[in-house]
This record gives C-alpha cells, sequence and structure tokens, in this order.
C-alpha cells in the first residue's frame, strides 16, 4: 500500500488500473478473494511460489534483493561493487539515516533518506528520532551494529499490531544515552536534529489477538455470516479485520487478488 503521513496515516492500495482508498474502508465489511495467480513485481512471469514478491531469478539476482538490504554494513556500494552498481549509486550511495522508532520497544534501524517517512510507517511506528545522518547506507549500518547492543532491530510485529506501546520512553533522552555508545570516529555523523514524526493509524480497534491470513490457504476469508469482513483498522503494511485476523498486504505483493466493497 502507498503511504502518506497526514494526521492519520493515508492509505492507498494500486490495483491493476486504479488507487483504491483505503481509509474509506475502515468500519466497512469488504471481501477479498485470491484468484491463485502469483506474478513477479520484477519480470510480471506468473510464478508458483513468491520469495517477497520475486520469481527465485529476480530474487537472487536483483539489487533489491541484495545482502546488503537486511545488513546494511554489508554494503559496497562505496567501493564500487555490488549486484549493480548503477542501482548501488541510485539508492545506496545516498543519504541515509540511522533512526529510533518507538513502538512495543525503542527499535533502531536504518533508512535512505528517500525512504522517510514510508519506512517509519511500514513498520507501524508510534514515534521516530532521527539519531544519525550518514552519506551513504554502509556506514549508517556500521553505527546501527554498534547500537543494536542496546537496542533491538526488530520490530515485534505482533505486539505492534495489538496497539501495544513501550510506556514511560523519551526519544530525545534515549537517543542523547545512545550518543556514548558510539566509537570516535562515527561520532560526527550524529544528528542535531531532535525532531519527532509522530504517526497515529486509522485503527477503529486493537486485537486482543492476532492471527495472520495466509491467503494461499484462506484464499476469501470469511466472517461467520458468509460474507465479507469489517475492516477495523491499518497499520504498517497490514489490514486488521473484526475477527482478530490480519493481513499483511507486503507479504501477498504480486498475488492477483480480488477486492469487493
Ligand atoms: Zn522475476
Ligand atoms: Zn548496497
Amino acid at each position: 500500500m502507498k503511504t502518506q503521513l497526514a494526521e492519520q496515516v493515508i492509505y492507498h492500495l494500486p490495483m491493476e488500473d486504479k488507487l483504491v482508498s483505503m481509509n474509506e474502508l475502515v468500519g466497512e465489511k469488504i471481501s477479498l478473494k485470491f484468484e491463485n495467480e502469483i506474478y513477479c513485481i520484477n519480470c510480471d512471469n506468473k510464478i508458483h511460489k513468491s520469495f517477497h514478491g520475486f520469481c527465485w531469478n529476480c530474487f537472487s539476482t536483483s539489487p533489491e534483493n541484495s545482502e546488503c538490504i537486511l545488513r546494511p554494513e554489508l554494503c559496497l556500494a562505496h567501493e564500487g561493487k555490488g549486484r549493480n552498481i548503477e542501482w548501488e549509486k541510485a539508492h545506496h550511495l545516498q543519504e541515509h539515516f540511522v533512526y529510533l522508532a518507538l513502538s512495543s520497544s525503542v527499535k533502531v534501524g536504518v533508512t535512505r533518506s528517500a525512504q522517510v517517512p514510508a519506512r517509519w510507517i511500514d513498520q507501524g511506528a508510534s514515534s521516530v528520532i532521527r539519531l544519525a545522518k550518514t552519506p551513504n547506507r554502509y556506514l549508517s549500518g556500521v553505527i546501527e551494529v554498534q547500537m543494536k547492543k542496546y537496542f533491538t532491530d526488530k520490530t515485534n510485529w505482533q505486539k505492534m499490531l495489538k496497539g501495544e506501546e513501550a510506556e514511560g520512553i523519551n526519544l530525545i533522552e534515549e537517543k542523547w544515552k545512545a550518543e556514548d555508545y558510539l566509537s570516535g570516529e562515527l561520532k560526527q555523523y550524529y544528528s542535531e536534529d531532535d525532531r519527532i514524526t509522530e504517526i497515529n493509524y486509522p485503527v477503529l480497534r486493537y486485537p486482543e489477538k492476532v492471527k495472520s491470513i495466509d491467503l494461499e490457504k484462506t484464499t476469501s476469508p470469511k466472517g461467520r455470516d458468509g460474507a465479507g469482513l469489517k475492516l477495523m483498522g491499518i497499520k504498517g503494511q497490514y489490514l486488521i479485520f473484526e475477527d482478530n485476523s490480519v493481513l499483511n498486504v507486503r507479504k501477498h505483493s504480486g498475488y492477483v487478488v480480488c477486492l469487493e466493497y
């Protein structure tokens, strides 16, 4: 889903030839039907198994799935190396941030500046502060590795979806405490920018338990009455339904799904 930061995050779902305004559907019944067809989001070939939306060939060769995506400290773009050096130049030899994001705990992460705030919204963070600013992905990765000793780098997506939040956390204090964790020459990248980005999601009610929908197993999730499910909210890249089921929309990229509302 495409996102836009506003008082509440604005979500649009790209369907074939139009953008569906998802915020308008919160509180409404919608029905989804997986048509048992998946297409690679890179080469558009029909596939039987999706690797994060890609066919196996694209997954194992495309720069979007390089090791340095999940582990920025392994990025070699600054040495002129990578699966596709032009892509690396355009994406990883660019300004990056290390940030602290608050959800069920304080998480450290790395993002390209151009991905702000989309990256933070996708993780379902409720507030975020910039910790360091670097000229490339590699340096942000090295800083993140040092910070991982003190902060988690994973989002607990179940707690995030239940709206559970760490209490009594002051991100500005956490950030400036963390400066001591950083070794000498990396301190020059510490960010003076103490702005907090607050993110509110269109959620009417959080689920008490969370069960994830796999469209390959439940091709058409339904309510007890056999009709569609009421959409109770959207957070991160998840749709939250009235029966505590949630759908990770990103995970189903490339799936042919019929949406009725
Ligand atoms: Zn492909
Ligand atoms: Zn890279």
